[in-house]
C-alpha cells in the first residue's frame, strides 16, 4: 500500500518548491504591456536583482533557462577566437563551455576532480604560464549542482589577482544565489550568472545575468554579439526593449513577489537557514555512510555544498532507493547526473525549504533504506534531528 498520497516532496534541485503566494501573485489576467504596473515591477525586479547579486553593476532579465544566462554572458562580452580558461568541477561549467565551444570560442578545460573544489592554486599557475594574456574570460560555478561541490569564489579571484591577469571572471550562480553568501562587486565577478527556478523560489523560465564595468567595457567591442541577448538594446530606457518583445508578465509580477519574500526573510538569514538544513542532511548521511554501501561524493566536509548533496551509491543502484521513495512515499529525489548517472541520488535543501521538508525527505529515505534492505548506517534521521537542534542551542 503506497503512502504517496498528500503534499509530493519535491528535493531535487531545480526546479525546487515554488510558494503559494507567489503561484497566486501570477493568477491574473494579461497586463497592456505599457501599464503601469509591469513597468514598475520590472523595475522593481531588475532594482531588486542588483541587491540579489550585490552589484551595482547592470542587471538583465532573460525569459530563458540558465542555459539562456550561459549565452548571454558570451555573447555579450567576447569574439570568435577568444580564449576561455572553464574550471572543471562537476557537470555544469563543462556544459557553459561547450556552449562556449559551438560560438568559436577557443574552450580550454583546466581539469579538475568530480569530488573536489576548484583548486585556486592551479588557476593562478595556469593563468601565470598565459604571458600575452590569451584567455579572455574564466568560467566557473559557484555550486555545482550535479557534484554537490561548493567552488571559493574569493580565492579564485585571489588567484587571478596573484596572477596579475586581466581575464573577465564569470561565475555561474544558478544553485548557488540565495542559498549561500555572493558578492558580485566586493569580489570582483565580471558577469554572473542565476535562474528563477532554484534558490530564488520561482518557477523555470527566467534567468537572470549581473555585468560590472569590466564586462560592459568588453561588450563594446565584443563580436559574438546577437540581437535577442544584446545589453544594449536592453539597455534603452523602453521596457518593450528590455525583453527584445513582449514581457514575460506573470513571471515577473511572481519573480517580484519572491524576490520580497526573500528580502522578508533577509538574504543573510536564507544563507543560515541554507547552512542549518545542510548540517541536518549531511549528518544524516554521514551515518547512513558508515556501511561503506553509501558515501557523500564531495570527500571534503567544507567543501560540500549547503543548497545540494550529493550521494554516490556504490552498494546498490540508486534508481531502485528513488523509486521508491517517489512511488510509495510522495518524495522526489534527485538522480545522479553527468559522469554519476547511475551511480548517485541527490537531496536538495535549496530554495523554499524548511526543517519539515528536510526531515520528511531524510525519514522518507531513511524508511526506504530499511524496506529495501540496502546496507546503511542507523541513526540517521537521529543525527539530524541533533543537527537541527543544535542550531538554536549550539552549546547542548
Ligand atoms: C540548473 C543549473 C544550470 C542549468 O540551468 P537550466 O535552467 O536547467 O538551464 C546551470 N548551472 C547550474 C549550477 C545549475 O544548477
Amino acid at each position: 500500500m503506497p503512502l504517496a498520497r498528500g503534499r509530493e516532496f519535491l528535493s531535487i534541485p531545480g526546479p525546487t518548491n515554488v510558494p503559494e503566494v507567489v503561484l497566486r501573485s501570477m493568477h491574473r489576467p494579461a497586463v497592456d504591456i505599457y501599464a503601469d504596473d509591469l513597468l514598475e515591477t520590472t523595475q522593481q525586479c531588475l532594482q531588486d536583482l542588483k541587491a540579489v547579486f550585490r552589484t551595482e553593476g547592470s542587471t538583465y532579465i532573460y525569459i530563458a533557462n540558465g542555459h539562456g544566462a550561459w549565452e548571454a554572458a558570451l555573447t555579450n562580452t567576447l569574439s570568435r577566437g577568444d580564449r576561455v580558461l572553464v574550471l572543471e568541477s562537476g557537470r555544469f561549467a563543462k556544459g557553459w563551455g561547450e556552449q562556449g565551444d559551438m560560438l568559436g570560442l577557443a574552450v580550454e578545460i583546466l581539469h579538475g576532480d568530480w569530488r573536489r573544489a576548484v583548486d585556486p592554486a592551479a588557476v593562478e599557475a595556469r593563468l601565470k604560464a598565459d604571458a600575452t594574456h590569451a584567455i579572455k574570460a574564466i568560467l566557473v560555478v559557484q555550486i555545482d549542482t550535479a557534484s554537490g561541490v561548493v567552488n571559493d569564489i574569493p580565492a579564485i579571484r585571489s588567484a587571478m589577482d596573484a596572477a596579475s591577469h586581466p581575464a573577465l571572471l564569470m561565475v555561474d550562480g544558478i544553485a548557488s544565489i540565495g542559498c549561500m553568501p555572493f558578492e558580485m562587486d566586493r569580489w570582483g565577478v565580471d558577469v554572473a550568472v542565476t535562474c528563477s527556478q532554484k534558490g530564488l523560489m520561482m518557477t523555470p523560465g527566467l534567468s537572470f545575468v549581473g555585468a560590472g564595468t569590466r564586462a560592459k567595457v568588453a561588450h563594446a567591442t565584443a563580436g559574438l554579439r546577437t540581437a535577442y541577448w544584446d545589453w544594449t538594446a536592453r539597455d534603452l530606457p523602453e521596457n518593450y526593449r528590455k525583453f527584445c518583445g513582449t514581457a514575460p508578465e506573470h513571471m515577473l509580477f511572481g519573480l517580484r513577489t519572491a524576490l520580497e519574500l526573500l528580502f522578508e526573510e533577509g538574504l543573510e538569514n536564507a544563507w543560515a537557514r541554507h547552512v542549518a538544513l545542510a548540517d541536518a542532511v549531511q549528518a544524516a548521511v554521514a551515518v547512513w555512510a558508515e556501511q561503506g554501501a553509501l558515501a557523500f561524493n564531495i570527500l571534503e566536509p567544507a567543501e560540500r555544498s549547503a543548497a545540494v548533496t550529493t550521494i554516490l551509491t556504490p552498494g546498490f543502484d540508486p534508481e531502485r532507493l528513488r523509486d521508491f521513495t517517489r512511488e510509495n512515499l510522495g518524495v522526489v529525489l534527485g538522480s545522479g547526473i553527468g559522469e554519476l548517472t547511475g551511480m548517485a541520488f541527490r537531496i536538495a535543501h535549496m530554495g523554499y525549504a524548511n526543517a519539515p521538508m528536510v526531515l520528511g525527505t531524510l525519514g522518507a529515505t531513511e524508511v526506504a533504506l530499511r524496506a529495501l534492505g540496502l546496507p546503511h548506517g542507523k541513526g540517521g534521521l537521529e543525527a539530524a534531528t541533533a543537527a537541527l537542534a543544535r542550531h538554536f542551542a549550539p552549546a547542548a
